[in-house]
């Protein structure tokens, strides 16, 4: 595996793979690379000849009350990783390279609508700073194919929405998510918190199934469903920011009893760490 550091070397890179026949897969990441990570650049290869990774923990999407400067970076255990894995090339670029004239001074791409709700209520700004920097990253890699987990499946749907918007040329690759043996879904953030505090997380995903079989026993109403995921929460120890269904495409809300194209999503936190879930209603 090669790893790069400027849209040059990148470019001649992804340039000399495409003019070998190879189409080109992406995986972006914030890096502290886990087995979730790892499953995107498997999808990956399923599509494309020459994979390319990249690892970058973008200050545009951090709120400023947010843990930009402890997020985890671990770039060396990354590339072994990465290398481990079939990756081709790791593209690892500096804030410079990805924000030229600086960070606070970059054109921003804003997606409306689906922004609007959910994350991007509660963090303002932070999907302007995603779809700005995954634009600028789509433009530097050119790839045919990206691959997104739908771990963050509000962002999986601004960058779908952004792709179609803006004419990107490449499609989107949505991937499951990958848990912990309790349910936890594997997250970088996840080692924020103490050994009990992550057993006890399990109750997030025990939630959002207890969401979806009462769902399918069709005997509570929507807001006495989202009610009982609250409560569960804090009875496990969590602060829910939500425990919602949405209509899975927009993520608007439900009207009457539509029980189908549901999606239950989860946003809790435990002292600092805050842990986001959700779940697609079969
Ligand atoms: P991040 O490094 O947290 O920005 O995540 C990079 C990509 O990995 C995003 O597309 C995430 O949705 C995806 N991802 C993160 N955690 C998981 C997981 N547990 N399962 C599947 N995909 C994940």
């Amino acid at each position: 595996m090669r790893i790069v550091h400027c849209a040059l070397d990148l470019r001649a890179a992804v340039d000399a793979a495409r003019a070998a026949g190879d189409s080109i897969a992406f995986v972006p990441t914030m890096g502290n690379l886990h087995a979730g990570h790892h499953s995107l650049l498997h999808r990956a290869r399923e599509h494309a000849g020459f994979v390319v990774a990249s690892v970058f923990v973008n200050p545009t999407q951090f709120g400023p009350n947010e843990d930009f400067a402890r997020y985890p970076r671990t770039p060396e255990a990354d590339a072994a990783g990465l290398a481990a894995q079939g990756c081709d090339l790791l593209f690892l670029p500096g804030v410079d390279e990805i924000y030229p004239l600086g960070a606070e001074a970059a054109v921003r791409v804003h997606v409306p609508g689906v922004t609007e709700s959910l994350e991007g209520a509660i963090r303002p700004g932070h999907f302007d700073g995603v779809a700005t920097v995954v634009a600028k990253l789509f433009n530097l890699v050119r790839p045919d194919v990206a691959v997104f987990g739908q771990k963050d499946y509000q962002q999986l749907l601004v960058i779908r929405r952004m792709v179609r918007d803006l004419a990107f040329p490449l499609e989107i690759l949505a991937a499951p998510i990958v848990r912990e043996a309790n349910g936890l879904a594997m997250s970088s953030r996840n080692q924020y918190l103490d050994a009990a505090t992550r057993d006890r997380a399990g109750a997030i995903h025990a939630t959002l199934l207890a969401m979806q079989a009462a769902i399918h026993a069709g005997t509570m109403q929507r807001d006495q469903i989202e009610a009982m995921a609250c409560a569960q929460l804090e009875q496990a120890g969590f602060l829910p920011d939500y425990a919602v269904l949405r209509r899975a495409d927009d993520l608007s809300e439900p009207v009457g009893d539509e029980r189908a194209g549901l999606v239950a999503l989860i946003a809790a936190r435990s002292g600092r760490t805050r842990l986001i879930d959700n779940l697609l209603i079969r």
